[in-house]
C-alpha cells in the first residue's frame, strides 16, 4: 500500500481476545453472572456503585497483566508507515496505546480515567488513575470526598462530541478497516457504512459473521491477530516485489 493511503481502523473487544481481555459477547464476557448490560449503566452504578466498582477493579486487574498482541502491533506498524492512518477503537483497554499505536480515537473513554460521579467544582474534567487494585471500593474523589466512576461511556450514555467529530472526520478515508466487533454497538457500528457512503472500500476482519459482515465489501473471516500478520507478510512482499 502507498504510504499516503488514507486508511481508516475501527477495532472492537475482539482485536483484544488474544491478550487475554474477554469480549462482553464471547463466553468469559460474564462476571458473576451479570451480563455487562446490567452492569455498564449509569442506573447500575447509582444503584451499586460497589458492585460495579467491584467488577472494574476485576477488569482493570485482569488488562493490567495482559500484554498487546500481534494484531496490536501490525497496527501500531501501520500507524507509523501509512501518513493517513487512523484508528477509532471501542476498547477501553489501553493496549493500542500500550502498542505504540499513533492516532487513537478512543470512542468509549478508557478505563484508565476516571470522573468525579457529581462533577465536583475542585476536580479536572477526567484524569489518569492507573491504581490496581483499588485499596477501597467504591473509590472516592479525591477533591470531595463523593464517589468517582470510570472513565467510559456507559450502555445509554452519549459519545463525547468531540470524539464523535473526530471519528466522523475518519470515515473520509479510501479504505476502512472493522476488527473485531460484533457491530451491534451505536453509533460505532454506523462508521462502517458512513465510510462506505463517502467512497470508502471496507473489509471486517472477524471469526464470525455480524449484522455488518453483509454489507461489506470484503469479509475475511478470521482472528484478527493471525489476518493482520498475514496481511502486513503480503504488504511486506508486495513491497520487496515493487522495483
Ligand atoms: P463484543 O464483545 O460485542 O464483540 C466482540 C467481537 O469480536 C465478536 O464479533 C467476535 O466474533 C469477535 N472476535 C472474537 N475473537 C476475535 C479475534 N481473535 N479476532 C477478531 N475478532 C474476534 O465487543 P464490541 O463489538 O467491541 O462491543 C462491545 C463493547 O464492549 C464496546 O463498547 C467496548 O467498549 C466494550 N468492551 C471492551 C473491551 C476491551 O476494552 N478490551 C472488552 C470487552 C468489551
Amino acid at each position: 500500500m502507498r504510504p499516503e493511503v488514507r486508511l481508516t481502523v475501527l477495532t472492537g473487544a475482539g482485536v483484544s481476545a488474544a491478550s487475554g481481555v474477554p469480549t462482553f459477547r464471547g463466553p468469559q464476557g460474564l462476571w458473576k453472572n451479570y451480563p455487562p448490560e446490567q452492569l455498564a449503566t449509569a442506573d447500575a452504578f447509582r444503584r451499586d456503585p460497589r458492585l460495579v466498582w467491584e467488577w472494574y477493579n476485576w477488569r482493570r486487574e485482569l488488562v493490567a497483566k495482559c500484554e498487546p498482541n500481534a494484531a496490536h502491533r501490525v497496527l501500531a506498524a501501520w500507524s507509523a508507515r501509512y501518513h493517513g492512518f487512523k484508528l477509532i477503537t471501542q476498547n477501553v483497554d489501553g493496549l493500542h496505546e500500550r502498542a505504540g499505536t499513533r492516532s487513537v480515537i478512543r470512542f468509549h473513554g478508557s478505563i484508565w480515567e476516571v470522573l468525579c460521579w457529581s462533577r465536583c467544582a475542585a476536580a479536572p474534567a477526567r484524569w489518569r488513575d492507573e491504581t490496581v487494585p483499588f485499596p477501597n471500593i467504591p473509590p472516592s474523589c479525591p477533591h470531595c470526598g463523593g464517589l468517582i466512576r470510570p472513565g467510559v461511556v456507559w450502555f445509554g450514555e452519549g459519545i463525547d462530541p468531540v470524539v464523535l467529530e473526530q471519528s466522523f472526520e475518519a470515515t473520509e478515508c479510501d479504505l476502512f478497516l472493522v476488527i473485531g466487533t460484533s457491530a451491534v454497538v451505536y453509533p460505532a457500528a454506523g462508521l462502517a457504512s458512513q465510510a462506505a457512503r463517502r467512497g470508502a472500500i471496507t473489509v471486517e476482519i472477524n471469526p464470525e459473521i455480524t449484522p455488518a459482515t453483509s454489507s461489506a465489501d470484503l469479509s475475511i473471516q478470521g482472528r484478527a491477530e493471525e489476518v493482520l500478520q498475514e496481511l502486513e507478510r503480503l504488504i511486506q512482499e508486495g513491497s520487496a516485489l515493487r522495483p
